[in-house]
C-alpha cells in the first residue's frame, strides 16, 4: 500500500546567517551542508536572517548573502524570515520564562562585571570559571537584588539584560537533557547529553535588544518547523542552552548536525574579516560554484 496513515513529516532545514558582514567559505560550507542534506532527505530549505543586532546588521550584507547563495546555486524557499521583524514572538517567549520565575534583570556594565570577577579571583586565589566561549561566568550579583531594588532601578531607567536563572531552570527539568546528532545523511550518530550549566546564568535578552541569539534561535526553529538544525561545530556547546530553552518553553526538539569548521592558514576559525576567503572576492576572481565545492572538499 503506497499511502501511509502516519506520513513522515517532510524535513525542514534552514541556513541562518547574520547579515553583519560578508560571507566567507565557512558560510558556503554551512549553506551547502544544509542544501545537500535537504536534497538527500527530500526536505525543504529555508533562509533566515539573524539580524537582531540593529547596529551591526546592514541591508547591503543581506543583499550580498542572497547574491552569494544564487552564485552557489542554492535554492531556498521564500519568504526569508528576518528576526528583526519578529521581536513580539521573542518577547512572548521571554514573558513565559518570566512568568515561570526563571529570569531576572541584570544591570551591570561590562566593566562592573570584569571588576566583580577580578575581585572574586583576588579573594579566593582560584581561577574563575569560564563558559564554553571563554567568557567568565556571571558572578550572580543581580540575582540577590530584592524586588524593591529591581523596581527602583528599572523606574530610574537603568539599562538591564535578562538572565536565565540556570540553577532554577535546570531544577525544573524532569529528565536529563540530550539531543540526537545526525550525520551528513540525516542518520543518528549519537545522543549527546546537554550541559547548559556550563554557561551559567546566560543572557536571554540583551540590554540593547529585547532578545538574544539563544532565545530567537529556539523560537524561530520552532515557528519555522525546523526538523534538522545543521550548523558549524562552533555552535555545538550552544545547543545545550537551546535544548534547555526548548524544554522550558515546550518547543519541539529538532535533530542536530554540527559540521566541521574551515580553518584559516593560522589554524583559527575563519572570520568575516578574512578577505582571502570572502565569497564576493572569489566570485569577482571568476570562480564558479564547482570551484567552491572543490575548495571545500565536497
Ligand atoms: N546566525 C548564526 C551564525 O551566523 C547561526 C545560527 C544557527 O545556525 O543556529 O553564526
Amino acid at each position: 500500500m503506497a499511502a501511509s496513515h502516519h506520513p513522515i513529516p517532510q524535513p525542514v532545514l534552514r541556513f541562518a546567517p547574520s547579515p553583519n558582514g560578508w560571507l566567507h567559505l565557512g558560510h558556503a560550507l554551512s549553506a551547502l551542508e544544509n542544501a545537500t542534506l535537504a536534497a538527500r532527505l527530500d526536505g525543504r530549505l529555508l533562509l533566515r536572517m539573524e539580524d537582531i543586532d540593529p547596529i551591526r546588521c546592514r541591508p547591503e550584507f543581506e543583499t550580498a548573502i542572497l547574491e552569494d547563495l544564487d552564485w552557489l546555486g542554492i535554492a531556498y524557499e521564500r519568504p526569508v524570515r528576518r528576526q528583526s521583524e519578529h521581536m513580539a514572538a521573542y518577547g512572548a517567549a521571554l514573558a513565559r520564562l518570566e512568568a515561570m520565575g526563571l529570569v531576572y534583570p541584570s544591570f551591570e556594565s561590562r566593566s562592573e562585571l570584569k571588576a566583580a570577577v577580578a575581585m572574586r579571583v583576588a579573594t579566593s586565589g582560584e581561577p574563575w570559571p569560564m563558559d564554553p566561549d571563554g567568557a567568565p561566568l556571571y558572578p550572580g550579583m543581580a540575582k540577590s537584588l530584592t524586588a524593591a531594588e529591581r523596581t527602583a532601578r528599572i523606574a530610574a531607567n537603568a539599562p538591564y539584560a535578562w538572565r536565565l536563572d540556570m540553577a532554577a531552570a535546570t531544577a525544573r527539568l524532569g529528565a536529563p537533557l540530550s539531543w540526537s546528532e545526525v550525520d551528513a545523511h540525516g542518520l543518528p550518530v549519537r545522543d549527546v547529553t546537554a550541559n547548559p550549566a556550563r554557561w551559567g546564568d546566560v543572557i536571554v535578552a540583551r540590554k540593547d535588544v529585547p532578545t538574544s541569539y539563544h532565545l530567537s534561535v529556539v523560537v524561530d526553529d520552532a515557528v519555522q518547523g525546523i526538523t534538522h538544525v545543521v550548523r558549524g561545530e562552533d555552535l555545538f556547546e550552544a545547543t545545550s542552552v537551546h535544548r534547555l530553552l526548548q524544554e522550558l518553553l515546550g518547543l519541539p526538539r529538532p535533530l542536530y548536525r554540527h559540521h566541521r569548521l574551515l580553518l584559516g592558514s593560522d589554524g583559527r576559525k575563519l572570520s568575516k574579516n578574512d578577505g582571502a576567503t570572502g565569497l564576493r572576492e572569489l566570485r569577482e576572481q571568476g570562480l564558479t560554484a564547482a570551484d567552491v565545492h572543490r575548495r571545500l572538499d565536497l
